[in-house]
């Protein structure tokens, strides 16, 4: 066992992020601010989702936690069916203001129209994604006693134009990607060098919505992930939510 001493010194020391110097990166006129996007989180904590949320805490940055409703692959669990543990923890992240859970979309499954294959948001009429969406929020509030605030379909926005329009109306704020800027090098593959690389084109860029899909994340890629997070805190970088960054942009 070890003594409270012992294990405040302990998380102290882990606390501190490790340096990785970067040579000749270009100046910024203001450091960037970084809203962190990690997608499917199911019914259930995920043990990278912990790490995650456990990371978070430890250097004292924001991120936000894609949540699909009624996901069906092997393990997971819908949230209707999140046992106490997971509701416990999604309520404590999410009042700690440290978490946003946002709408990552219902089943999150892909489905074919006419020959094409979509995405879920995807090829489908405007009740149907309603339809969905609705369903999202009713069972969020009867589990965490919250609505989300902000959604992030699978396969980006629909190539239809809805969020466009509910933009021009000021209904909603698109928060957009700088493509070679990510976590991921590909899906489930966090990549430090890759993510310094492509920083370094956008010196002028205000923020970067960082994608990243914990769930296959093994100890080497979570620490790929520690190494960009510890990277951007070095560089005095911003880490909001993502309701956050919208209450801000407003705010201007
Ligand atoms: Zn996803």
């Amino acid at each position: 066992m070890l003594s409270v001493a012992g294990l405040a010194s302990a998380i102290a020391a882990d606390a501190q992020p490790k340096a990785n110097p970067v040579p000749n990166l270009p100046a910024r006129k203001s450091p960037p601010i970084i809203i962190l996007k990690l997608d499917d989180l199911p019914g259930t904590i995920a043990p990278s989702f912990r790490k995650m949320a456990d990371l978070l805490e430890k250097r004292n940055i924001k991120g936000s936690f894609g949540v699909i409703s009624a996901v069906t692959w092997p393990g997971a669990k819908p949230v209707q069916d999140g046992d106490p543990e997971y509701v416990e923890w999604v309520k404590k992240l999410h009042a700690s203001g440290r978490v946003e859970f946002w709408f990552h979309g219902w089943d999150h499954a892909g489905h074919m129209e006419n020959g094409e294959s979509h995405n879920e948001f995807h090829g489908r009429t405007y009740e149907d994604q309603k339809a969905r969406f609705d369903r999202g929020q009713k069972v969020a509030f009867e589990k965490f006693g919250f609505h989300y605030q902000t959604f992030g379909p699978g396969g980006g926005p629909s190539k239809y134009g809805i969020g466009k329009k509910l933009e021009a109306q000021g209904k909603v704020m698109i928060l957009d990607r700088v493509w070679d800027v990510n976590l991921e090098k590909s899906v489930g593959n966090p990549d430090f060098n890759a993510f310094v690389t492509g920083y370094a084109k956008h010196p002028d860029r205000e923020y970067f919505v960082l994608q990243g899909h914990p769930n296959p994340w093994n100890d080497a890629k979570f620490e790929e992930v520690t190494k960009i997070i510890d990277f951007l805190i070095q560089q005095k970088a911003v880490f909001m939510t993502p309701s956050e960054f919208v209450a801000f942009k407003r705010k201007k």
